[in-house]
């Protein structure tokens, strides 16, 4: 007895069958960054109007093949922001702006550690317009320091007066 598969119909236009179709120039989001589907990738895909199925199998197979595509990217970005930032300023003043350990930059340079889509966003601020970007860090960070000293002085205040009551 032969198993027959059944071609599910496409709920998008009710006409074509969904089949597993591989092609180049598929362009999806991966985490932060478009990036094209590999062509080898099958997506089940209308044979008439073209929309794309995708399922839980699917989804895995992209993302296996996209995650070192994202990394590569993500790679790259770091190389070309921190050749920026370098040529103006030293990477201990970055760590120390970011609250970075001594000596991340060149770990993640060097590939002993991966770079986070996070600290490659905030690099890419400062790459901009390196110095007066990290005095307006420097700033936000002295900002903190007056209101911590502000809240101590106040909770200081308060706990004389809890002892004053308490000796009354
Ligand atoms: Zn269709």
């Amino acid at each position: 007895m032969s198993k027959k598969k059944v071609v599910p119909r496409c709920h998008e236009c009710g006409l074509g069958q969904v089949r597993p179709a591989a092609r180049a120039g598929r362009r999806i989001r991966y985490k932060t960054i478009e990036l094209e589907v590999p062509k080898h990738v099958e997506i089940p895909t209308c044979d008439q109007c073209g929309a794309e199925w995708m399922d839980r199998a699917t989804a895995r197979a992209i993302d296996q093949a996209l995650e070192p595509r994202y990394r590569e990217s993500l790679r790259a970005l770091w190389a070309e922001i921190i050749q920026k930032i370098t040529a103006q300023t030293s990477m201990r003043r970055v760590e120390q702006a970011l609250g970075l350990s001594e000596g991340y930059l060149s770990k993640v340079t060097n590939g002993r550690s991966e770079p986070s889509a996070e600290l490659i966003s905030n690099l890419g601020l400062i790459a901009q317009d390196v110095e007066p970007r990290l005095r307006e860090i420097d700033g936000l960070w002295r900002r903190g320091g007056a209101r911590a000293g502000k809240r101590m002085r106040s909770e200081a205040k308060g706990a004389a007066g809890r002892r004053r009551a308490a000796a009354a």
